[in-house]
């Protein structure tokens, strides 16, 4: 059941409220605009019904508080306003409530409204949640990944703990398409997506396709010497799933990977970790592929062979 949170200092009008609803919605009260604020961050609410006046905080403190936090500013919000309220509705509206109802209640208007905007807001959680993910493998795609990466970096510099940045690249890529097709192709794309994605299943693990043949993971918190072995199963995995590659050029496919580990230093930045993990990358291409390279915390390299 979709939830709904109603902040009103007036106990009797989120009675009033929370019985037109109650049926379809899973309903919630607030009494004050704080505890408003506190609850609709802790919870996934769908829809916020608010009355405009209240003491201390009023609704439209609220509901730029509401817009601030990246946890609620997208949650819609419809303003309670009286009749006399005319300002209030522009006023609310300007500062971003998606409509307003007008006392006193009218129950199929309230349900034609909260309906109207639930499905609205699914829509869109859909159609953002759609434009993240990469179509062929299912995983996140670049857009994805830019607007995580640096977030992460920030999260990692301000816990002071270890930030990994790890880029994986299919190997002879170019010439399994020429070989096979490109439909072929895309299967292993797929495929790969897929078996390195068992293999990051933390919480704090993020797995993208970065471009192409080519994948970005970003861990917070490991090891270097952990998450080097780790990629080294993953290496592993990609080649027993025994996808016969040219055989002129391997006998199966395979990936090579390249990463780095470090505690975000004051004066680092992310964009020059990247370029490291694309080094180690680059270099487990130079060294014959099929390998993992990683930097560690000294800036020492992990190499296979
Ligand atoms: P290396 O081992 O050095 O990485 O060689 P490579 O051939 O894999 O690398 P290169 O960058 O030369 O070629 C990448 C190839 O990946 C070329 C491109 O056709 C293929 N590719 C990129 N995106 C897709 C895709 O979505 N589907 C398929 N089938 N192929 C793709
Ligand atoms: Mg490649
Ligand atoms: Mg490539």
């Amino acid at each position: 059941m979709e939830k709904i949170l109603i902040v009103d200092d007036s106990a009797v009008q989120a009675e009033q409220l929370s019985a037109i609803l109650a049926g379809e919605y899973n309903v919630t009260a607030a009494q004050t605009a704080a505890e408003g604020l506190r609850e609709a961050g802790s919870g996934d609410y769908s829809l916020i019904l608010m009355d405009v006046v209240m003491p201390e905080m009023d609704g439209f403190t609220l509901l730029k508080k509401l817009q601030e936090q990246p946890v609620t500013k997208n949650i819609p919000v419809i303003l309670i306003t009286g009749l006399s309220d005319v300002e209030y509705e522009q006023r609310g509206l300007m500062l971003g409530a998606v409509d307003y109802i007008t006392k006193p209640l009218r129950p199929p208007v309230v349900k034609a409204r909260v309906h109207t905007h639930i499905k609205l807001y699914n829509y869109r959680r859909e159609f953002e949640e759609h434009s993240m993910l990469d179509p062929l493998t299912g995983i996140a795609n670049r857009r994805k990944y830019d607007r995580s990466c640096i977030a992460k970096w920030y999260d990692a510099a301000r816990m002071q703990v270890t930030f990994s940045v790890c880029m994986l690249d299919i190997d002879h890529f170019k010439a399994y398409n020429n070989m096979y097709g490109h439909p072929a192709g895309d299967q292993v794309l797929s495929a790969v997506a897929k078996t390195v994605s068992s293999y990051l299943q933390r919480s704090t693990d993020f797995f993208a396709r970065y471009s192409g043949e080519e994948f970005v993971a970003l861990f917070l918190g490991e090891r270097s010497e952990k998450l080097y072995e780790h990629m080294r199963k993953i290496r592993q995995a990609v080649e027993n799933l025994h996808i016969p590659h040219d055989p002129s050029i391997s006998e199966w496919v395979t990936v090579s990977i390249g990463g780095v580990t470090v505690v975000p230093p004051a004066e680092g930045s992310y964009a020059l970790y990247l370029k490291i993990a694309d080094a180690m990358l680059y270099d487990a291409k130079k060294n014959g592929r099929n390998r993992v390279v990683w930097a560690d915390e000294r800036m020492r390299q992990l190499k296979e062979k």
